[in-house]
């Protein structure tokens, strides 16, 4: 270690008491599951975390037929007033337990724990806080009076942020009084199965909440299971078109958050301190495991040297290394399988003309690790501005004005985030209503709350996520009034809407 440098600040794993093995939440219970287990593994080091049960077709039948009986039963008729005090209680036990939580998440998942602990886990509890304050008000949701749940809903989740994730979909869901089966990802099941113990001490009604884990086929099964009313979604395109192809014409409501290819849009009047750092934070954050990362950056020519300049010293500043380091700012690849993946696109952009550079920093000896890496010259036809890498690797475009800046940004088939940096408001609002992409940041990048929706054009899916708007997905709107007689063109735009 020379002078100056940092000594390492591990976060003690003692707060985590684990099992060996995690069966499936089933009905208030933790159950063994009748399709076998699997291994989940740290990232990190690649050694072994728990067994963990694969859900079969008829784990996951169980489990919603939990998921009704508990919703005819309990839920379903339980006042908005009460469902909110147990999403409170929830919340509360979040933050008790946060620690617990971001030592388990870095763990499973490889994301530093001073990512977990600061971000993943408050908002967390954020979610449930603010969804808990809507449990009472549906009726002020602007979706009607006296609007109704859908009943079971089926939620699919990835691993780039297992517990936030698992808020998104439930908070939600449960303040709009429907019951859920959530299957989480199968290389990150960990931080699901604590919040299922969670539930338990929150005395929450059994069968309201189910965990079922497993892979690909135990989604599969619950997105096809006939008694499901809800669908939602959050993971790759692909997995979004296939289920969206399942669902088709069964009745069943759908959302599906998917992939994105974000354009970060650098105007030479940018703050470019604060820039930086939002690039930095726009696609290093979480390893760029992030759907609505700013993974190109589009940097106006006058300023692209001194940007890139900055941004390279910047960059080899970062630590990578242990997750569970207070000091790391760059953690494992989730899996073997997306450093993979991450490998064979940063080889086709250098293949592709594109001009590579990578941060010097050493590469533990085990476990799945890619050092921060930064494409320039990248062309709007090459498959690292156009494919969603996934990983800490940021593709840079130039423009030279505004209007290039929008139709460049523009140029793809995602649709889910964009950030704007400029000094000029005037700026910034006229280009932000030309982006098609449903979160705009201005000054700022990767920027979450839950009184926000979320939520994508194009291939990055449909419906919204937080705020408000997020409940629309887990509520079927109220009756329609009677039809009017006056054809509707001839109506006033007013009684339209009511
Ligand atoms: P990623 O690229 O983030 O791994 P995936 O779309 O493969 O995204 O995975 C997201 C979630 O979808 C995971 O929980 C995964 O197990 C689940 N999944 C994968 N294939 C299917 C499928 N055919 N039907 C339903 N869920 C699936």
């Amino acid at each position: 270690m020379g002078f100056l440098d940092y000594a390492p600040a591990p976060e003690s794993r003692g707060i985590l008491t684990l099992k060996d093995a995690y069966g499936l939440f089933i009905d208030g219970e933790f159950v063994d599951g009748t399709g076998g287990t699997f291994t989940t593994i740290s990232p990190a080091d690649e050694s072994p975390i728990a067994e963990i049960a694969l859900g079969s077709d008829a784990d996951v039948d169980a489990a919603v037929a939990a998921a009704r009986r508990a919703h005819t039963k309990v839920w379903g008729k339980m006042s908005g007033r009460d469902r909110g005090k147990y999403l409170f209680r929830i919340a509360r036990l979040v933050q008790e337990r946060a620690r617990e939580l971001a030592v388990a998440e870095s763990l499973d998942n490889g994301k530093p724990i001073k990512e977990s602990r600061d971000v993943d886990v408050p908002l967390v509890a954020a979610w449930f806080f603010y969804y808990a304050g809507w449990a009472d008000k549906l009726d002020y949701a602007g979706l009607g009076a006296d609007p109704r749940a859908h009943g079971v809903a089926g939620q699919i989740i990835p691993w780039n942020f297992p517990l936030l994730m698992l808020a998104w979909k439930l908070a939600p869901a449960l303040a709009a009084g429907n019951t859920v089966v959530l299957k989480p990802a199968e290389t990150t099941p960990l931080t699901a199965l604590i919040f299922a113990e969670i539930l338990q001490q929150a005395d929450l009604p059994a069968g309201v909440v189910n965990i079922v884990t497993g892979a690909g086929a135990t989604g599969a099964a619950l997105v096809r299971h006939p008694d499901v009313d809800k669908v939602a979604f959050t993971g790759s395109t692909a997995v979004g078109r296939e289920i969206a192809r399942t669902v088709a014409g069964t009745g069943k409501s759908v959302t599906l958050e998917l992939g994105g290819k974000a354009a970060n849009i650098v105007f030479d009047d940018a703050p470019i301190d604060q820039a930086i750092e939002g690039i930095v934070n726009g696609i290093f954050f979480n390893q760029g495991h992030v759907c609505c990362a700013g993974s190109r950056l589009l940097v106006q020519e006058s300023i692209h040297d001194e940007v890139i300049d900055r941004l390279k010293t910047r960059l080899s500043t970062l630590r990578l290394g242990d997750p569970l380091d207070k000091n790391t700012d760059i953690g494992a690849i989730n899996s073997a399988e997306q450093l993979e993946r991450i490998r064979m696109l940063t080889a086709v952009g250098e293949q592709e003309g594109a001009q590579r550079w990578t941060a010097e920093c050493a590469i533990p000896d085990k476990g799945f690790w890619f050092a921060p890496t930064v494409f320039t010259r990248v062309e709007a036809s090459h498959r690292i501005a156009r494919e969603e890498v996934f990983g800490p690797v940021l593709s840079v475009l130039t423009f030279r004005t505004p209007a290039e800046a929008i139709a460049k940004a523009n140029n793809t088939p995602y649709g889910l985030s964009a950030g704007i940096w400029s000094d000029k408001g005037s700026r910034i609002l006229a280009v932000a209503d030309k982006l098609r992409a449903g979160v705009v940041w201005a000054n700022t990048f990767n920027r979450f709350d839950p009184s926000s929706p979320f939520g994508g054009y194009k291939e990055s899916g449909y419906g919204r996520e937080g705020g408000r708007h997020g409940l629309t997905a887990y509520l079927k709107p109220a009756l329609a009034a009677p039809k009017a007689a006056t054809p509707i063109a001839r109506r006033t735009r007013k009684e339209v809407t009511r």
